[in-house]
């Protein structure tokens, strides 16, 4: 007999039935040398009017990634409830602790949140996060955007990302979302999903799923969070929570966002030790490996590829326009 449900072992001061505007907290257990029964709090914020869209935004999962919080903060702070037609839930700072301690992982166990969905009551403190989101908020969510950067370990150009997804209706609606979010790239992963990730767990639940790598280095820009900002309010405005028409618009003038298949996980490059020059952008997004094994499609301006290759991948140059858009030229999943 398949073994009943586990409930989420973290409180939550949230009715997200509610209408209005609610701040609270996720209150997780963590017991810990000067607190055997101590509690971390989870900011969230949940804003709600009639029926409509549920839309997720979740920000650092990793603690050394600033854009998210910076963001999704501000909209928290801002969006009022007169102002949507469905439900948005924020959670800017889901690894509160490795936010605090400017880590990647969090200080309570050492480990990788977004490296252990769908997780598990049972578990250590990010198992049972994992666990609460999985299991407590993903059910009633339509959209979830994860917002992420390369932290410390490498640099990114601004993109939205996806894996690529066995559904065609969802795979579209999918790539509409990435567009519409207005990033200078949008990337569909290939060979990197372990399963494990928020956005896996999210893409498991049949669930529109997008995530984001918005620069790194363990830095703030001003132009990664401009996208952060404008982006997740175009999403809003894509399914219909809050008016108005998504402005994808590039600052140089150009139209269109790009998208790249991304590589197997075994040719991404090794995270440099240094810090690069402010023209160097990994290529994470596998732009040079991509034009080679999956035909890298783009439509980005000269300008926007020369900066993506300043990282040295010549053949990233090679990255051929997408004649009939983007959408057209993406493979079907296998
Ligand atoms: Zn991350």
């Amino acid at each position: 007999m398949a073994e009943a449900p586990q409930p989420s072992r973290i409180a939550a001061d949230i009715d997200f039935e509610a209408e209005g505007r609610q701040a609270g907290y996720l209150r997780a257990p963590l017991s810990r040398n000067r607190s055997g029964w101590g509690i971390v709090e989870i900011p969230i914020v949940v804003v709600k009017n009639g029926r409509g869209p549920t839309v997720l935004f979740t920000g650092s999962i990793h603690g050394d990634e600033c854009k998210g919080p910076i963001a999704v903060s501000e909209l928290a702070r801002t969006l009022r409830p007169e102002a949507v037609q469905g439900r948005v839930i924020m959670l800017p700072a889901v690894n509160i602790p490795a936010v605090l301690a400017g880590t990647r992982l969090s200080p309570a166990d050492n480990r990788d949140t977004n490296r252990c969905f769908p997780g598990t009551p049972r578990g250590g403190f990010r198992e049972r996060v994992a666990h609460d989101l999985d299991a407590v908020i993903l059910p009633v969510v339509d959209v979830s955007v994860d917002l992420h950067t390369a932290g410390h370990s490498g640099d990114t150009a601004l993109s939205t990302n996806m894996h690529r997804i066995a559904a065609p209706a969802l795979m579209a609606r999918t790539l509409a979302a990435a567009e519409a979010f207005g990033a200078p790239f949008n990337v569909v992963f290939g060979g990197v999903d372990e399963g494990a990730a928020l956005t896996s767990a999210v893409e498991r639940r049949g669930i529109l799923s997008l995530g984001t790598e918005l620069g790194g280095w363990g830095r703030v820009n001003r132009e990664g969070v401009r996208i952060a900002r404008r982006g997740i309010r175009n999403i809003l405005g894509h399914v219909g929570v809050i008016e108005g028409e998504p402005d994808a618009g590039r600052q140089d003038g150009g139209a269109a966002p790009g998208t790249c298949m991304s590589p197997p996980a075994a040719a991404m490059p090794s995270p440099r030790r240094r810090a690069p020059s402010s023209r160097q952008t990994l290529p994470a997004i596998g732009c040079a490996q991509a034009s080679r094994r999956d035909g890298c499609i783009s439509s980005r301006t000269s300008t926007a590829r020369r900066s993506s290759c300043a990282a040295g991948t010549t053949a990233c140059c090679g990255c051929r326009p997408g004649p009939a858009g983007w959408r057209a030229a993406i493979p079907s999943p296998s």
